[in-house]
C-alpha cells in the first residue's frame, strides 16, 4: 500500500532514501496494520474494513514484541501503523510510544473521521509521532465524500490535516489514482500544498479487495500523469512519491535523459535500487499478524505468532523472489529498467496470478520486446 518511487528531499520521516538501506536485510518501510475497524465503509477499501475488531488481533503485547522485532532490523527503523483505523484501538498511543521508547520512527494513518478530533492529534504528537498520513480523494467535500462513500470525512480530513501543522506534526497525504479521481489530481495537488504536507503519495489502483469495484486508468493516461507527477515533484514545496508505480522512476529517468541528463537505468553507484517494491524494501503486518510483501500482495510469506518478522523478510523464498529483478518474467524481465523500476508486483499479482509477472500498467514497449502484452483484469486469484 506503500512506497515504490521517491523525489523530494522529505519523502522519509528521516530524510533517509531507499538507497541509504540494504534492502536485502532491512526494509525501508515496514507497516503493521493494527486493526480492520474502521467507522468508514470505503467501497474500495483494501483492508475490507470492518466497524468492529477481529478477535484474533494482535494484542496489546503480541504488538509490542512486533515492534521488538522491527527494531531488531536495526536503530531508526521505520513503522507505519495502518488500518483499518488505527485509532480504533485502545492501545494505538501506548504503542506510538513505546515505539518511539524503543528507537523506532513511529508514523500513522488514521481515518479521517469527526472522532479524529485535535485533543486525539496533539496525544499523537506527545507520544513522538513521526509523522500522520490522511487519505484525500478529491479536492472538495463533493468529490471526496461521493469517493469514499461518507459525507463529513473531507471536513474532517481537513479539520485533523490543520490540527497536525498546529501541533508541529509533519503531514503526508496519500490519494488514489483511478478514472474516478484522476480529473481531480491538479485540484488536490493544490490542496496539498495549502496545507503544508511534506509529501503526497500517490496511489496507482491495485484492483485487491474491494478495490476491484473502482477503475483503474489505463497504461497511457498512467504515463501522462507519471509525467505530470515528475513536474510536480520539480516545482513543489512537499515530495512526491507513488505507491504501486514504481513505472514513475523509470519516467522520471527518461525525462532527465531528454533534457541532457546522464541519469542511467541501473543500480545506484552501491549497486542498490533507488526505490522500494513489494518485498524489496517494504513489509507489511496484517492485524492478525501474517507478513505480505506489501498490503496489495495477499501471499503471505508467514505469522508473526510464530516466526521472526526479521527471518521472514531476510530468508523466505517469497521475499527473497521478489528482490531479484532477474527473477520477473514477461515484458518486466525483458525491460532494461527493472533494476530501478521492476514493476508493481502486486498488480502483476492482482492481474496474473503471478507476483513475478509484468506490470500491465506500464505503457513502456522494452526495446526487442516482442512477447505478450499483460492485461489489467484482475485474475481470478482466491484474495
Ligand atoms: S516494463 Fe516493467 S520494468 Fe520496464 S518500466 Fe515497465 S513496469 Fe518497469
Amino acid at each position: 500500500m506503500f512506497g515504490t518511487g521517491y523525489s523530494g528531499a522529505d519523502a522519509h520521516p528521516t530524510s533517509m532514501r531507499p538507497s541509504d538501506v540494504d534492502t536485502s536485510q532491512r526494509p525501508f518501510v515496514c507497516i503493521w496494520e493494527v486493526t480492520q475497524a474502521c467507522a468508514l465503509a470505503c467501497e474500495h477499501c483494501r483492508a475490507d474494513a470492518q466497524p468492529a475488531r477481529h478477535p484474533d488481533e494482535l494484542t496489546t503485547a503480541e504488538g509490542k514484541a512486533l515492534l521488538d522485532d522491527a527494531r531488531a532490523f536495526g536503530d531508526g527503523q521505520l513503522v507505519v501503523l495502518s488500518g483499518g483505523d488505527p485509532l480504533a484501538r485502545d492501545d494505538t498511543v501506548d504503542l506510538v510510544e513505546y515505539g518511539v521508547e524503543n528507537g523506532l520512527r513511529m508514523t500513522m494513518t488514521p481515518s479521517g473521521t469527526e472522532s479524529l478530533t485535535r485533543e486525539r492529534v496533539a496525544d499523537l504528537a506527545d507520544a513522538g509521532l513521526r509523522r500522520m498520513a490522511l487519505s484525500l480523494d478529491g479536492a472538495s467535500a463533493a468529490t471526496h465524500d461521493a469517493f469514499r462513500g461518507e459525507a463529513g470525512s473531507f471536513d474532517s480530513t481537513v479539520e485533523a490535516a490543520r490540527a497536525a501543522r498546529d501541533a508541529g506534526l509533519p503531514l503526508q497525504i496519500n490519494t488514489t489514482v483511478c478514472a474516478q479521481t484522476v480529473g481531480d489530481l491538479p485540484a488536490i495537488r493544490d490542496l496539498v500544498a495549502d496545507l503544508g504536507a511534506v509529501l503526497w503519495s500517490v496511489f496507482f489502483l491495485v484492483p485487491v479487495g474491494r478495490g476491484r469495484v473502482l477503475d483503474p486508468i489505463d497504461p497511457e493516461r498512467a504515463e501522462g500523469v507519471m509525467e505530470w507527477l515528475v513536474d510536480v515533484a520539480d516545482d513543489a514545496p512537499f515530495g512526491v512519491k507513488t505507491t504501486e508505480a514504481p513505472h514513475y522512476r523509470r519516467v522520471a529517468l527518461q525525462q532527465k535523459r531528454a533534457e541532457g541528463g546522464t541519469a542511467s537505468p541501473a543500480r545506484d553507484g552501491i549497486g542498490r535500487r533507488t526505490g522500494i517494491t513489494a518485498g524489496d524494501g517494504f513489509a507489511f503486518v496484517s492485524h492478525v499478524g501474517d507478513v505480505y510483501p506489501s498490503g496489495f500482495l495477499p501471499e503471505s510469506a508467514g505469522n508473526v505468532r510464530e516466526e521472526s518478522l526479521v527471518d521472514l523478510y531476510r530468508d523466505s523464498a517469497l521475499f527473497e523472489s521478489l528482490r531479484d529483478p532477474d527473477a520477473l518474467t514477461g515484458k518486466c524481465g525483458a525491460c532494461e529498467f527493472r533494476n530501478v523500476c521492476g514493476g508493481s508486483r502486486s498488480r502483476a499479482y492482482a492481474t496474473a496470478g503471478d507476483p513475478l509477472a509484468s506490470d500491465p500498467l506500464c505503457a513502456y514497449e522494452p526495446e526487442g520486446y516482442d512477447g505478450p502484452m499483460p492485461d489489467q483484469s484482475p485474475a481470478e486469484v482466491e484474495l
